[in-house]
């Protein structure tokens, strides 16, 4: 990875708590940029830096480079903007990280848990970076914090869509950020929690049950406690969804980006022994837009298929017979009050499962492959409460092909998928 000969960087010289931002163009075409640290100390978002070696920064990165105590550092290629900023908010971070660090202290002390904290605040404020940030601060100093990823649309653990947890035990890597081992995902279908509130709250309250689970057992993550990331819709039913996350984890700390009335309304709605903290944001978060959304979308299903910088995956492709999958969509369309069967409300319908058809319309969706195992109507309620295994692609649906249900090899109606996956018994199919 090293640089072309004669190519000559330039040099940046920090003084103590200074950082330099860049930003890498966006576009297939465009060129890589590569970061060293040269003298003195720093870090990428909690993650240190290594001395005189060459980190490199893909297209459509945006980075800071932070030093507590000074340094130099040489940026080789052609940032679409490098510029070192003094005003960072960083201390502030660092005072927040502390003062959760003596919170676990404490918990260690009184055989207690540790901090729950949940993120929050407007899209493009830095929550996905703060909590980046806190958790490799907490493990640097030996904590196994978990993280919990409630942004459906720009989920740092697994594809978009879904929800998830990931036990963190070394601090994030400065190019790739943390490792997803076996991570614990539920499906949830949409870019958007508005698309089915219900099933979203429903899913935040497994992740809570699953992870105090984990705590019950194992003293470290219960000490470590969790940081929860969430979206960065606010208002409505989004606002309403942050309370309901915070009493399913039973959060004990709230950290509110840049938004005060969110903060206030957080005050007056949460139980008092919730500390609600009010913290700006580092004036470097950029703004991203709808496009740069979707295309981080689009990349991070890529990558699920085929891997990442020097990790190649190589998906096959395979055949299934439609007897011998169950697909299904999570949640009904919803229909008028008046037509409802006696006793059932619109929220029933946000839950049941669907049965699907496969038609072509299938063809290029992403299907959750679910860990719920077969069975009767009662066992398979239990398909929107199991974590997924792993993910496919429909490629191609062959309806036209006459299928005979009662041969024992038939050879008709199939599904072509591109998969990858944990497991390699897929019981049942659920829509994405
Ligand atoms: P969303 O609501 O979409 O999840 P967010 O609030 O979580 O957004 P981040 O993803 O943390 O925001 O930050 C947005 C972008 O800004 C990221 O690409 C991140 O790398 C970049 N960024 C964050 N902090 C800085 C900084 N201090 N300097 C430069 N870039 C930064």
């Amino acid at each position: 990875d090293a640089p072309a000969a004669g190519k000559v960087g330039a040099r940046f010289d920090l003084e103590k708590e200074t950082e330099l931002r860049f930003e890498v163009e966006a576009g297939e075409a465009a060129e890589q940029v590569e970061l060293e640290l040269l003298t003195g100390m720093a870090e990428v978002f909690g993650s240190e830096l290594n001395r005189n070696k060459k980190y490199v920064f893909g297209p459509g990165s945006k980075i800071a480079v932070f030093t507590w105590q000074g340094c130099s550092v040489n940026l080789y290629g052609k940032p679409e903007v490098a510029y070192v900023s003094k005003e960072t908010p960083m201390l502030l971070y660092l005072n927040t990280h502390a003062a959760l660090e003596q919170m676990r202290k404490q918990a260690e002390r009184d055989n207690e848990r540790g901090p729950r904290v949940m993120v929050v605040g407007p899209t493009d404020v830095g929550k996905s970076t703060v909590c980046r940030l806190l958790l490799s601060y907490a493990v640097r100093v030996g904590r196994r914090p978990t993280l919990v990823e409630l942004d459906v649309g720009q989920s740092g653990v697994s594809v978009p869509g879904t929800v998830s947890a990931l036990c963190i035990e070394r601090p994030a890597d400065v190019e790739e950020g943390f490792s997803v081992q076996a991570p614990l995902v539920y499906h949830f279908g949409s870019t958007t929690p508005g698309t089915n509130i219900k099933l979203y709250n429903k899913l935040t309250s497994c992740l809570a049950e699953v992870f105090s689970q984990r705590c019950e057992v194992n003293r470290k993550a219960s000490v470590g406690g969790c940081i929860i990331n969430t979206c960065g819709w606010v208002k409505g039913s989004g606002y309403q969804a942050l309370v309901h996350c915070a009493s399913a984890f039973q959060v004990d700390v709230v950290l509110v980006l840049d938004h005060e009335r969110l903060y206030n309304e957080l005050k007056r709605d949460l139980p008092h022994f919730v500390r609600v903290v009010l913290l700006p944001k580092s004036g470097g978060v950029v703004e991203r837009s709808k496009e740069c959304r979707r295309d981080t979308r689009d990349e991070k299903i890529r990558e699920y298929f085929y891997g990442f910088r020097g990790v190649s995956y190589y998906p096959f492709s395979y055949e299934v017979r439609f007897s011998d999958v169950r697909i299904y969509k999570i949640g009904a369309p919803s229909i008028p009050d008046s037509c409802l069967p006696l006793g059932m409300s619109q929220d029933d319908t946000q839950l049941k499962l669907v049965p699907v058809t496969p038609g072509r319309d299938l063809t290029y969706h992403v299907l959750s492959v679910s860990s719920a195992e077969d069975g009767e109507e009662g066992a398979r309620k239990g398909i929107v409460e199991s974590p997924v295994c792993g993910f496919i692609v429909v490629t191609n649906v062959d309806t036209q092909a006459q299928e005979d249900l009662n041969d024992p090899h038939p050879t008709g109606k199939t599904i072509r998928m591109l998969g990858i996956m944990c497991s390699p018994y897929p019981l049942f199919v659920v829509t994405v």
